[in-house]
């Protein structure tokens, strides 16, 4: 069973309380033990980050290059053991637990190379005798506070562009999967960083995640997680003296139409994959299938054929293609959007129901409602789980104008054999992510990812965009005497 300590300033540290990590495939099998800070660990880790800033800010592009390609080498050289443990930990399956932790690695050498790019632009005056210059510097002390849904992943994806373009790190991972982030702990503090200028403090939300959130050294936050709490961490950020900049990435109700010329194999595919695999607990899961007349009779019966197929069991079994939900509290969501959905009168197609297996765990199978009208709230809000909702439309232009009425705006698909539509959706689709036969789950690791409306809020995370969150601009003008 795994100790885990905050690591502050170089040290590893332990803590009065702490809390066990819990496999959701068997509660039985507890992972390890993690620490729990408070507010004075909060302290002490944005008063090392503060000491470290200096040096690191101003160190070499080759130093940090180096430090995030050993990371990545790490990651990716471990990834079988490190996607085991995220598994056990999270309840994905092998294959998509190894694949989370090589796009951890992959993210890590992405922005080793990105420290080499880091340029600025030169520019003439409208004033005689006058350059300007415009350069990227780093913001400071950075708060990180990521979900449970990509243990790895997410930390991964602010981490390693915050200590690329010269930040210092404080960073709290979920409660629920602390162990994915205290071996990627482990890796950097082995890089070769210096001591404070990455920090990990585990614990409650409510006790590190708002201490981070109000601590005055810390100028900017990074956040993943639901809505709710993201809402009131940007009203907290923009009391605080001084304000925070902030980057919020939430929820999504994601649309997938498929249209009558649409390639009926490929469209449930595409279902299949982005609305149920990992236990359908992604903000870019596809939670409401937008289906043409001509074809919605034969995808709903394809559907909930190949559902019948899908395995749902222990997250590391051989033959698994659904693990687990996370925890009894969002088993009890899930079960809730289930009893509300039949209660507005939508059909329950298939699935929906608890699932029994050889360890206790929270095994639900697959539901698909049909019948469902875009108004209800199975199909306005986040459930995140394992559920999805089959809505008719008449034709194209009735598709296009459902997926856009929502208040999300994170990913949208659309399977269709028609280079017209598909160029037409790309444009209209009110989404930050758009995919043309392809799940709306399931993204590049270099190009920007994020969206509009209710599901993301400042700039945009990943590729080099992440340096609009991760950098500050400095204009400066100077007058030349001779
Ligand atoms: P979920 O319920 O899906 O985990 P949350 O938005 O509650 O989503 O959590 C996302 C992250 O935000 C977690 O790391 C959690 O600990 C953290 N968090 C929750 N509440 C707060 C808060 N009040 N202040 C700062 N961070 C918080």
């Amino acid at each position: 069973m795994i100790e885990g300590l905050n690591l502050i300033a170089g040290d590893w540290e332990a803590s009065s309380e702490t809390a066990a990590d819990i496999n959701p495939s068997n509660t039985g099998d507890i992972v390890g033990q993690f620490a729990r800070g408070d507010a004075a660990a909060v302290d002490r880790a944005a008063a090392a980050a503060k000491a470290a800033f200096p040096a690191w800010s101003r160190s070499t592009i080759q130093l940090r290059h180096d430090i995030l390609k050993r990371i990545g080498d790490e990651i990716l050289a471990r990834k079988e053991e490190l996607g085991r443990l995220l598994s056990r930990e999270e309840g994905k399956t092998l294959a998509e637990g190894i694949g989370e932790v090589a796009r951890a690695g992959q993210i890590f050498l992405f922005f080793s190379g990105e420290c080499l790019r880091l340029a600025g632009e030169k520019l003439p005056s409208v004033r005689p005798s006058v350059d300007v210059e415009v350069t990227r510097e780093p913001i400071g002390i950075v708060g990180l506070i990521t979900p449970w849904n990509f243990p790895i992943a997410i930390p991964a994806w602010k981490i390693a562009p915050a200590l690329a373009y010269g930040n210092c790190v404080v960073f709290k991972p979920a409660e629920l999967v602390p162990a994915s982030s205290h071996a990627l702990a482990e890796i950097i503090s082995r890089s070769g960083v210096p001591s404070g200028v990455f920090n990990l403090v585990m614990g409650k939300g409510s006790v590190v995640g708002d201490a981070i959130l109000k601590h005055r050294d810390i100028s900017a936050v990074s956040f993943t997680g639901s809505v709710a709490t993201g809402r009131a961490l940007a009203a907290t950020a923009v009391g605080c003296d001084p304000m925070k900049k902030i980057q919020l990435e939430m929820g999504g109700k994601n649309p997938m139409i498929v249209l009558d010329d649409a390639d009926l194999g490929i469209a449930v595919d595409c279902a299949i994959n982005s609305a149920f695999f990992s236990t359908g607990q992604r903000c870019t899961a596809s939670s409401r299938l937008i289906v043409t007349e001509g074809v919605h009779d034969r995808f709903v019966s394809a559907m909930t054929e190949r559902m019948k197929k899908l395995v749902v069991d222990d997250a590391l079994k051989d033959g698994t293609h659904i693990g687990p939900v996370i925890d009894q509290k969002q088993l009890d969501q899930d079960l809730d959007y289930l009893r509300i959905g039949r209660d507005e009168g939508a059909d329950l197609a298939a699935g929906g129901e608890i699932l029994n297996r050889e360890s206790p765990g929270f095994f639900l199978s697959p539901a698909l409602f049909t019948g469902v009208d875009n108004s209800m709230r199975i199909a306005r809000e986040e459930i995140f789980g394992p559920v999805s909702a089959v809505i008719r439309a008449k034709d194209y232009e009735e598709a296009l104008a459902l997926a856009n009425d929502t208040d999300f705006g994170l990913s949208a698909g659309i399977c269709t054999g028609s280079l017209k539509y598909a160029s037409h959706f790309k444009r209209n689709s009110e989404a930050g992510m758009v995919m043309v036969n392809l799940p709306t789950a399931g993204v590049d690791y270099h190009v920007p990812f994020g969206g509009r409306k209710g599901s993301s809020y400042g700039p945009r995370e990943q590729g080099s965009y992440a340096a609009e969150f991760y950098t500050t601009v400095k204009t400066a003008y100077s007058h030349n005497l001779n």
